[in-house]
């Protein structure tokens, strides 16, 4: 992402919502995005092909920026269908270590689960970025 983009994408801030889960009966108009997380990612065409990558851009409301920045929470984000939802790690039977795990496919959109992204993409591996507040999170 370029510097053009990252001022463009600051300036619509204003007009953006959280496009993360704040749970049942929620609206995400309620919610005023203040960062977005930016995930670069690419794929593979084929065995030839080599990786194109692009970026993934969600907005976030403070308290989520707040929540990935801080060891309490996990978040699971389906980058199939954007739906997302958060695991608390002293609740959860499984250890989580990570900030965000980016789900190929959710039990909400699909019955096939295509796999945790960052397996696919070694380079992506440990970082995310809170674009306003120019902070990486170890995800
Ligand atoms: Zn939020
Ligand atoms: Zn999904």
């Amino acid at each position: 992402m370029d510097e053009l983009d990252r001022l463009r994408l600051l300036a619509e801030l204003d007009e953006s919502h959280c496009e993360l889960n704040h749970g049942p009966g929620t609206k995400p108009e309620e919610y005023l995005a203040s960062d977005y997380i930016v995930l670069p990612f690419g794929y593979q065409e084929d065995r030839v092909r080599e990786v194109s990558a692009r970026e993934l851009v969600v907005p976030v409301c403070f308290e989520c920026a707040q929540a990935l920045l801080q060891d309490e929470w996990t978040l699971l984000y389906c980058f199939e269908c954007g739906g997302s939802r958060w695991v608390n790690r002293k609740l959860a039977r499984n250890a989580y270590r990570h900030h965000i795990l980016w789900l190929r496919g959710c039990p909400d959109c699909t019955n096939v689960f295509g796999g945790l992204y960052f397996t696919d993409i070694p380079r992506v591996i440990g970082h995310v970025e809170l674009l306003a507040q120019h902070v990486m999170v170890a995800a």
